[in-house]
């Protein structure tokens, strides 16, 4: 056998996978199909978006004006192509960071894509349709996900005027009207960037929320603030087409309780409506390895399929499409085929929105609780009472807790506020060590913090929080 494992894909959870098992003293190759590594987070996801957030929010931040922090400044110009750079910039070193580390743990990477011939056998097919076959003792499917489309409605994506989050973070120009079909995560997180940069964003959502998951009161209270800085809502409309005209393109829609249908015009069309597993040119059907009910490869419980040797993670399985979900299988699959104990605890995975102000959560949903039956208290505490959210004027949004009514131990934290994606993580590690609320309202917290305003809700859920 020449190798130990060979993963295929090298996105997080591929090259996590890879490099924990390399670190674990296993030979591992690692085949990837795109010019770089760093799968979709690096390339066209997580990470280029959060550039473009960070860039909008400063120029968003200047143009709104510092006026009442006492610093003048003159009208911010936009310079598209600069701001452009940045993301390609970020990304170029995060891509290569990957390539540095690969080379670093000794890992062998191959350019082309990955084809399983069976358990033990992995073909790399070149651009030019060489090939060349890997032998080694265990294969891991780490190749990811890719854009879903509108359920039964044909859209060209033509990455120009119809875009997927991979046109819509590589615009060339801001335009002048934009519509979000789809009001997920992605979809309101591109949204905002070009909302902030001067364009008039509508989102266009089937359901009667946003942020479909997430925990129904900061979901509400998250549209309130997103249509307050200009973002236009339409809730509960079922899109039923996306045709390109001479402007731009029109999305068609109506109301999913049935009605009227209405066309809405656009310079550009994002369609965010979901990801899919990536499973093409794999040969799985070939190798007999088994997909669920929604295309997903199915996994049991330490991540094999149905063929032995044959292992999945990330994107491409069940659980959510997240980059730390990915990262964390990754290491956990590595821990056993070097024969340890690996595991994930997918009680605990956070979940972010990085808009301004972010989102985060983790845990159960209010809904959730009312659903499963479980007895639950729950705790408040808005950034409006907070002295340092005061001082920074970042006072939208609050954290809530939800702790089971009797034995007081932490089910789920919403936080919506500047820096929510930072501070989920102390609820996060209580959780993790099954911790109460008391636990965390007893933690000492650093004064003036915005986690402060956790530690507060955190009281409120079995007494009173101090400052209010
Ligand atoms: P991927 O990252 O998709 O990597 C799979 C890799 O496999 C790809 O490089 C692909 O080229 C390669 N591949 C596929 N088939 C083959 C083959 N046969 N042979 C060789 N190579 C192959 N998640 C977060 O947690 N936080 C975020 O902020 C966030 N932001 C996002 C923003 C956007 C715009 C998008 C689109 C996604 C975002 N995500 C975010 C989701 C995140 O990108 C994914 O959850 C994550 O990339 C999944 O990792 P993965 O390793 O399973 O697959």
């Amino acid at each position: 056998m020449a190798y130990d494992v060979v993963v295929i894909g090298s996105g997080p959870g591929g090259y996590v996978a890879a490099i924990k098992a390399a670190q674990l003293g296993l030979k591992v190759a690692v085949v990837e199909k795109r010019a770089t590594y760093g799968g979709t987070c690096l390339n066209v996801g997580c990470i280029p978006s959060k550039a473009l957030l960070h860039a909008s929010e400063t120029f968003a931040h200047v143009n709104h004006g510092l006026d009442s922090l006492g610093v003048e400044v003159g009208k911010p110009v936009l310079n598209l192509e600069k701001l452009m750079g940045h993301k390609d910039s970020v990304v170029k070193a995060n891509v290569d960071g990957v390539a540095f580390l690969f080379k670093k743990n000794k890992i062998e990477a191959f350019r082309g894509t990955g084809k399983i011939l069976g358990a033990g056998k992995v073909a790399v097919i070149d651009d030019k349709g060489g090939e060349q076959v890997l032998e080694t003792k265990n294969i891991v499917i780490a190749t990811g996900s890719d854009i879903a489309g509108i359920p039964g409605v044909p859209v060209e994506i033509d990455e120009e005027v119809i875009v997927s989050s991979t046109g819509a973070i590589a615009l060339k120009k801001v335009p002048e009207t934009l519509i979000v079909v789809g009001g997920g995560v992605i979809g309101l997180e591109l949204g905002s960037v070009w909302s902030r940069l001067g364009a008039k964003v509508t989102v266009i959502e089937y359901l009667d929320k946003i942020l479909g998951g997430m925990d129904g009161e900061i979901s509400k209270q998250a549209q309130r603030l997103l249509a307050k800085q200009g973002l236009e809502f339409n809730l509960s409309a079922k899109v039923t087409g996306v045709e390109k005209t001479a402007k731009g393109a029109k999305v068609t829609f109506e109301p999913v309780a049935g009605g009227e249908a209405q066309t809405l015009e656009a310079e550009i069309v994002l369609v965010s409506t979901g990801r899919r597993p990536y499973t093409e040119g794999l040969g799985l059907e070939a190798a007999g390895v088994a997909l669920d009910d929604r295309g997903r490869v199915e996994i049991d419980g330490h991540f094999q399929t149905n063929v032995p040797g044959i292992y999945a993670i990330g994107d491409v399985v069940k659980g959510p499409m997240l980059a730390h979900k990915a990262e964390d299988e990754g290491v956990a699959l590595a821990e056993i085929l070097a024969g340890q104990h690996g595991h994930v605890n997918y009680e605990v995975i956070p979940g972010v929105v990085y808009t301004q102000p972010e989102v985060a959560s983790v845990g159960k949903t209010e809904e959730e609780l009312k659903a499963a039956g479980v007895a639950y208290k729950v705790g408040k505490f808005p950034f409006t009472a907070n002295g340092r959210a005061r001082a920074m004027e970042v006072t939208d949004g609050l954290v809530k807790i939800l702790a089971d009514k009797e034995t007081d131990r932490v089910l789920g934290v919403h936080i919506l506020g500047f820096g929510a994606g930072e501070m989920i993580h102390e609820a996060a590690v209580l959780m993790e060590f099954g911790g109460s609320s008391e636990d965390l309202a007893r933690t000492c917290h650093a004064h003036p913090t915005m986690s402060e305003a956790v530690k507060e809700a955190a009281l409120a859920t079995f007494f009173k929080p101090i400052h209010m």
